[in-house]
């Protein structure tokens, strides 16, 4: 029987490169997404996956930042493919860029909604999925995206590391309970990747940027689907941040 997988945030940049990972590894994928702009992106790509690996997909609408559409992704897995679910993927992340005095209280609350509470509410809500079959030899898997940003800290972006710093120690913690049940918790704590988030920062910013990363380039979505991959085939590795950043947090 084919394996279930969800990812948030999982229609487009990282997440996109990450649900075709998903289907390359033979999971049944249920993409979700947030904006109405993703929508005929994210059925393009359940297409895509069904097309090239011969897996089933689910595309559903829901803002992981609120504890109920979060509910209703989990029901829709379950509708769809049944009570075992075998991974789960927080992706679904914004970022403000913003000093601290001039930010507003909705759009920091609205990061650590996104970045933080979303992947509280969705290990929350899958894990009865999981430990219904989960042990050594069928082990589920749940990988969080957190950031460099939440390893070291980024000028006028408090809230962002803020909430990535407490996805790290969510990861920590849960793969400590977790691990006897056969669940391995893991992170991914990408360094400059090329997305839309970096979408209003011009080409001299650019370069600057790139200039400040020892290898001396903005990394690509393949560098995290690649870092994924090695946390969803590396069977006694739990608890652990992996970050392809371009040598960047070593300065
Ligand atoms: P992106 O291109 O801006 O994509 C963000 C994704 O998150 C989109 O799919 C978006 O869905 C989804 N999303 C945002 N808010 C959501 C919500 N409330 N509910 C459901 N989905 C929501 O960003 P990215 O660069 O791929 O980032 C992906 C992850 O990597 C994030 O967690 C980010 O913090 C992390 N990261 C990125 C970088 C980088 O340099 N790019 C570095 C470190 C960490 P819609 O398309 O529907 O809006």
């Amino acid at each position: 029987m084919a394996k279930t997988a969800i990812i948030t945030g999982g229609s487009r940049g990282i997440g996109r490169a990450l649900s075709l990972k998903l289907g390359e590894l033979g999971y049944n994928v249920v993409i979700n997404y947030r904006s109405d702009s993703s929508k005929a992106k994210s059925h393009e790509l359940a297409a895509e996956i069904e097309k090239e690996y011969h897996v089933e997909t689910l595309v559903v609408k829901a803002d992981v930042s609120k504890y109920e559409e979060c509910e209703k992704l989990v029901a829709a897995a379950v509708e769809r493919f049944g009570d075992q679910i075998d991974a789960l993927v927080n992706n679904a992340g914004i970022t403000n860029n913003c000093n601290w005095v001039d930010i507003k209280r909705e759009a920091y609350e609205q990061v650590i909604a996104t970045n933080l509470m979303s992947f509280l509410h969705m290990s929350h809500l899958v894990l009865p999925y999981m430990v219904n079959h989960s042990d050594k030899e069928h082990q589920c898997i749940i990988c969080n995206t957190s950031s460099v940003g939440g390893m070291t800290g980024v000028i006028n972006q408090a809230d962002y590391c803020a909430a990535k710093a407490g996805v790290i120690g969510l990861t920590r913690a849960l793969a400590l309970e977790l691990a006897p049940k056969g669940i391995r918790v893991n992170a991914l704590a990408p360094g400059m990747i090329m997305t839309d988030m970096l979408r209003g920062v011009n080409q001299d910013e650019l370069k600057a940027l790139a200039a400040t990363i020892p290898q001396g380039y903005i990394g690509d979505v393949s560098d995290i689907a690649g870092a994924m991959e090695y946390i969803f085939t590396a069977p006694y590795l739990t608890g652990q941040v992996i970050s392809p950043n371009g040598g960047f947090v070593l300065q």
